[in-house]
């Protein structure tokens, strides 16, 4: 029959219960596992049902129960006991305080901004490891008390959730996530009304921008909405879908983060009675326009585009996350230009202050002139770039050498912050007491070594490592069942579900997105040898593999039907499986689960990686190319390296890459792992454990990546940030730029000369050069000996820089230096000026340099 109309019903918390929802509104409990627990309590079935979403789930309790927990003195006591360990977590002295105390660095604001923040299953705005990485960022920085508050957007849709069809196919579903249910506040303004910014776009119309909070324990999550009633339908789905859309979307999302979020942020601060952030962080390329909109603030008090640019590029900081060129954000031309809505001035409509639409699009100029490029808007507006590794560090000096002419790769400023993944998040309960332990108690957040490495006895390290990897095969039982059944399978025909994976094989995890340098199927090179080892009676392996691919991608998804493919036909289901679905609640158990986390992309196309760096704290080994973060930390001690062939062959590389896979499984790792002594033990295995968690784990943690990000970028940018707050300072600044650029051809380096005749060890020798400063002055030069090695084509390998100064005594232009020698060998050297500033952070920031003319 037909409804005659609806209600809605709302469960109303009895007040004894209401703290409930302080705890739930605090996204601190999902590093809580106490607070985690708490919730489940209630309804375990609602609880998975909700998506682990404590929001929803007071929500959907049906009247008894709450009556019934309302009168529960055990639970109202955990309840008590889970808000008096918030309140004091939210009380307590953090490191960033201690650090900066009685300093101006004390009072930085950093905000943070980027397209994805991965902090909980209930909170669907990340897709991956970018987002992954910021939920960490943002969690570590509350661990802290680092100053940052996020700026992202909130997504209807978020991400997709993945399927698959009866062939293997992947099937993407998007749900929406009602504002209601999710741990999201709105910011209110002096009216109390939710706060909203306006965007202008194109023909003169405006994007109403609602503004969200999220409390990620003490740091501030803004979350920017354009679905709401005073947009029209196609400004309403701006922020509908992750990358979802076309490229237009694309940029509409990108202004809205950018543009939009500095003004959400600015107002959020000046209605909570704090100054505007003072730092601006783009965590990659899509933040870039936020440089737009503050270069148009600081245009409105007057002053010349260079000025507000050197402004705001003392204050930004810029990390980069993709070694490969086609991973990088690009926009047709035109279509930035019609954003930025150049009017008959040529100045932009889309920010105040009238910024020239040209000067926009040199910031963001391509090798490919018809096209604007992300990440060469975020450089150049930028002093404080970074990449996400050492290795990737490396690489990107390298990708982008010509946005920083006459300067060599290794002066390119762009420095490396290696990635970390938030150590309470990502170590299962049982292995949190062993980290502890492990620690010697001392404050995970700031611990540079677990020292106490012995702590935890062999049998306790196995018997843990042993349960993570059982209820990883329960899990994945009841997973692929579930899969099935949705691939319409019958129940009768999945009875091997049952006993399906071993609990006691060698259990190898692999899971990520779907990109092709990640090589998904690396491992199916040789079927036939994968089939031999998964199969093998003395040692079994299997394999447990989640990953989703961009729904655009067709490559990516067939790739994904060939796993699928090989899974289900051949014969090896019950050691080789694939969980649909990855998200960061499988990633959990996932990584925990396995014994080795295989990573083999293709060198050096991963720019960090940070799943297997969840893994090394939850006690499983590496087995990984040598990229990424694996890179820099590799160790034979504790994983394995899959050698690189490095050719441009790829099918050749790939066969000879897994080839050596193969080899290292078959035969070091398997025999290793079942190599057990008298007890069953594998007393080589666990000690790889230990080591591996001890030396590696405090290295890879968020913790260890804040406070690296704090006083290598934050503390130096708030400095500069200051040091431009006085607008005189960066005008002062432009104008001796211009007049550098200009007279810089009349600097002339020449008559380079060694004055000492038998250089000895131990001595010092003293080299000196003439410099003509044409119409500049003294102190706005640099003269410098560059000294080192010289490799087979004489260019001089990673020279020092020594400083040479004005020579009083002798003939007039004449600079000279001591150069002390240590090591006897053979060394060259040559001079170079270039100009010189406090503003000025790297010499190759101008492009400006002379060397010796001969
Ligand atoms: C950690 C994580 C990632 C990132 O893993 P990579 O090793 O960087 O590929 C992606 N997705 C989820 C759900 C994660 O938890």
């Amino acid at each position: 029959m037909k409804a005659f109309n609806s209600l809605d019903v709302q469960s109303v918390l009895p007040e004894a219960l209401k703290p409930l929802e302080t705890i739930a509104m605090n996204l601190r409990w999902t590093w809580r596992p106490q607070s985690e627990r708490l919730f489940r309590s209630i309804d375990d079935h609602l609880w998975r049902e909700t998506g682990h979403n404590p929001i929803q789930l007071l929500q959907r309790l049906p009247a008894s129960r709450l009556r019934e927990l309302s009168t529960d003195a055990d639970f109202l006591h955990r309840m008590e006991q889970e808000l008096e360990e918030l309140e004091s977590y939210l009380e307590q002295d953090r490191w960033y305080a201690k650090q900066t105390r009685g300093t101006e660095d004390a009072n930085t604001t950093v905000a943070y901004f980027s397209m994805e923040f991965g902090i909980a299953q209930s909170l669907p705005i990340y897709s991956g490891g970018l987002g992954v990485l910021s939920g960490d960022h943002m969690k570590s920085a509350s661990d802290l008390g680092a100053p940052v508050i996020g700026i992202g957007l909130l997504y209807t849709y978020g991400y997709f959730s993945q399927t698959l069809s009866r062939e293997g196919w992947q099937q993407e579903n998007y749900t929406t996530h009602p504002t209601e249910g999710l741990a999201v506040a709105p910011v209110l303004d002096e009216r109390g009304k939710q706060l909203h910014v306006g965007i202008q776009f194109p023909e003169n119309r405006m994007v109403d921008v609602a503004v969200w909070k999220v409390v990620v324990g003490n740091a501030t999550l803004l979350l920017l909405d354009t679905n709401i009633d005073t947009n029209p339908e196609d400004f309403r789905s701006i922020t509908d879908r992750l990358y979802g859309g076309d490229v237009e979307h694309r940029i509409k999302q990108e202004l809205v983060l950018g543009v939009g979020g500095v003004r959400a942020v600015q107002r959020f601060c000046e209605l909570s009675g704090q100054p505007h952030p003072d730092v601006y962080h783009m965590n990659e390329g899509h933040a870039g326009f936020l440089g737009v909109e503050r270069i148009g603030q600081i245009m409105v008090q007057g002053e010349s585009f260079e000025t507000a640019l050197a402004a705001v590029r003392a204050s930004t900081i810029f990390t980069t996350h993709t070694p490969v060129p086609a991973g990088i954000d690009r926009f047709d031309l035109h279509l930035v230009q019609r954003y930025l809505q150049g009017n008959d001035h040529g100045t932009s409509e889309l920010v105040a202050g009238g910024v020239p639409v040209h000067r926009i699009l040199e910031l963001g100029a391509d090798e490919d002139p018809s096209r604007f490029n992300m990440a060469h808007l975020g450089l150049r507006l930028v002093q404080y770039a970074n990449g996400v590794a050492k290795l990737h560090g490396a690489v990107s000096r390298s990708m982008f050498r010509n946005l920083y002419p006459n300067f060599d790769i290794d002066e390119v400023p762009i420095t490396s912050i290696t990635n970390g993944v938030h150590s309470q998040t990502w170590t299962r309960g049982s292995m949190k007491s062993v980290v502890a332990a492990m620690s010697g108690g001392r404050e995970l957040a700031t611990a540079n070594h677990w020292h106490e490495a012995d702590a935890v006895g062999d049998q306790e390290l196995w018997r843990i490592r042993n349960e993570l990897r059982a209820d990883l095969v329960t899990r994945a039982r009841r997973l692929v069942r579930q899969s099935w059944l949705a691939r319409g399978a019958e129940e009768a025909e999945l009875g091997w579900t049952r006993s399906m994976l071993d609990p006691n094989a060698l259990t190898i995890g692999f899971a990520r997105r779907v990109s092709t340098y990640k090589r998904l199927t690396l491992m199916l090179q040789n079927p036939e040898r994968l089939r031999r080892i998964l199969t093998n009676a003395d040692r079994p392996v299997q394999f447990i593999i989640a990953g989703k691919a961009h729904p655009a991608d067709m490559g990516g998804k067939q790739l994904l039907q060939e796993l699928i493919r090989f899974a289900d036909e051949a014969g090896v289901r019950d050691r080789f499986v694939f969980l649909p679905d990855y998200d960061v609640t499988m990633a959990k158990f996932l990584v925990a689960g396995s014994d080795i986390w295989l990573n083999n992309p293709i060198r050096p196309q991963e720019a960090s990686g940070t799943s297997g760096m969840k893994a090394v704290m939850n006690g499983c080994l590496t087995l990984s190319t040598s990229d990424g973060w694996w890179d820099e930390l590799r160790d034979d001690r504790y994983g394995w390296t899959i050698p690189d062939v490095p050719t441009d062959d790829q099918r050749q590389r790939d066969l000879l890459e897994s080839e050596a896979l193969y080899d290292l499984i078959e035969f070091e790792i398997a025999p290793m792992f079942f190599d057990r002594d008298a007890t069953g033990l594998p007393k080589e295995w666990v000690s790889r454990v230990r080591t591996s968690m001890s030396e590696v784990g405090p290295q890879v943690t968020a913790e260890r990546m804040v406070r690296d990000y704090c006083t290598e970028l934050y503390i130096p940018a708030g400095r500069s940030s200051r040091a431009v707050r006085d607008l005189s300072a960066p005008r002062q600044f432009a104008e001796w730029q211009q007049r550098v650029r200009e007279a810089w051809p009349k600097v002339v380096v020449r008559d380079v000369r060694n004055e000492t005749e038998q250089p000895i060890t131990g001595g010092n020798v003293q080299l000196s050069a003439h410099v003509e400063l044409g119409e500049l002055q003294e102190q706005d030069v640099r003269v410098e000996v560059l000294i080192g090695e010289v490799d087979e084509s004489g260019d001089l390998d990673k020279p020092q820089a020594l400083p040479m100064t004005r020579d009083e005594e002798g003939e007039p232009g004449r600079w000279v230096a001591q150069v002390p020698f240590d090591v006897p060998g053979k060394f060259g050297f040559t001079v170079r000026a270039v100009p010189q500033h406090t503003l000025l952070r790297s010499p190759a920031e101008m492009g400006l340099v002379q060397f010796p003319r001969s």
